[in-house]
């Protein structure tokens, strides 16, 4: 097929995480074939994903029937229950879809997802765990973790840097770091300049190692 993100997706578990995946899925226009074991899960859901069906994902045939290995991607939302998680995994990796993503709810489980064939491992528990102890901690409004060891950061301006041209700053000297956008009070983000002023009532996105956006962050 010619565009593989607005390819169908199999939501598989419909806990708190894989029914905000599947809901969001459908508000941006992507089919969803979600399953569950539970009955109960498919009639509170019911009309507002595009299919959904009660079914046991670690029965091979089950999945068979609901034609899930015609489909290019799929998501393991089952975190509970590992046994679940894990077989429902391999059977997806056996039955060959390309694009198999998984939830893990721990470094383990997410180890052994990998090695069963998942292509892609998340771990939502842990990430919001980390990205609030930075907010929770500090100035910081958002954190985001973009890779091993970097970071993106929604934070206020520290007082040295408030009225000085980006551009005469030594912010990435000093501090290691990059302001990419800047948003004024009532106004949209825009790409920082090397000319553009902050005010202490900006708000800035920073790039850089996360150490370094983490000490940004916590100047005056
Ligand atoms: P969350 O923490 O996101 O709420 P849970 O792990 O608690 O996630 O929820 C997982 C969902 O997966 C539950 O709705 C559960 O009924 C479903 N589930 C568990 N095992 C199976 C299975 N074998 N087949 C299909 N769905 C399953």
């Amino acid at each position: 097929m010619a565009d593989k993100n607005s390819d169908p997706v199999v939501v598989i578990g419909l806990g708190r995480f894989g029914t905000s995946l599947a809901l969001e899925l459908t508000r941006r226009g992507t089919e969803v074939l979600a399953i569950d074991n539970r009955p109960k899960v498919a009639q509170s859901l019911a009309g507002r994903i595009t299919h959904i069906a009660t079914a046991d994902a670690t029965d091979l045939e089950a999945l068979r029937q609901l034609g899930v290995p015609d489909f290019y991607r799929a998501v393991v939302a089952i975190g509970g229950d590992l046994e679940a998680s894990i077989l429902t995994a391999a059977l997806l990796s056996e039955l060959e879809i390309d694009d198999i993503w998984a939830k893990a709810v721990s470094r383990q489980h997410g180890q052994i997802l990998r090695r069963i064939g998942a292509h892609h491992v998340v771990f939502p528990e842990h990430d919001m765990g980390e990205r609030v102890a930075h907010l929770v901690s500090g100035r910081m409004l958002d954190y985001m973790q973009v890779d091993e060891g970097f970071a993106l950061v929604k934070t206020r301006p520290p007082k040295e840097y408030v009225g000085v041209p980006l551009g005469r700053s030594s912010l990435r000297r000093k501090y290691g770091v990059t302001i990419v956008a800047v948003k004024s009070r009532g106004e949209e983000f825009t790409y920082a300049t090397a000319e553009t002023e902050l005010t202490y009532d900006d708000v800035v996105l920073v790039s850089g190692a996360t150490e370094a956006v983490e000490r940004f962050s916590e100047l005056p």
